[in-house]
């Protein structure tokens, strides 16, 4: 079951420069900014709502959100959907004929995590997450 929209990520040069536009243009906050040295990235959060808008930094050149950048430029990167049961719910779209980047779950900026191959879910980059217990 998916439960909502949990960030849509925004892949960045650089968080504080391109978080200005939310702050100062659209009045929102720059909650928290954390390096996640497992995947090498860092991550500025703006929420919005329910929902938060992700920065996403590379910290090498040779990074995949690097190359992404090189290639289309700062832009949308991924959606992300919240479920309660992640390995329940990759085992359901396992079962309808969806691929993974990675099965298995692993942990994030924000709890389990795993992203289906874009070419499974209409060449959108998908990110699901299980929310760690508060
Ligand atoms: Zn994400």
């Amino acid at each position: 079951m998916i439960e909502k929209i949990h960030h849509v990520a925004i892949a960045v040069r650089n968080v504080e420069e391109s978080a200005r536009f939310y702050t100062e243009r659209l009045g929102l906050g720059l909650r928290e900014v954390k390096v996640v040295e497992s995947e090498g990235v860092r991550i500025g959060f703006i929420p919005c709502g329910e929902t938060l808008i992700e920065l996403v930094e590379p910290l090498s050149p040779d990074h995949t959100v690097a190359k992404f950048i090189e290639k289309r430029g700062e832009s949308l990167h991924h959606i992300c959907f919240q479920t309660p049961d992640i390995r329940g719910e990759i085992a359901g779209l396992k079962e309808q004929g969806c691929t993974f980047i990675s099965e298995e779950p692993k942990l994030g900026a924000d709890g389990l995590i795993t992203f289906l191959h874009p070419k499974s879910s209409g060449g959108v980059l998908v990110e699901l997450v299980q929310q760690a217990e508060a």
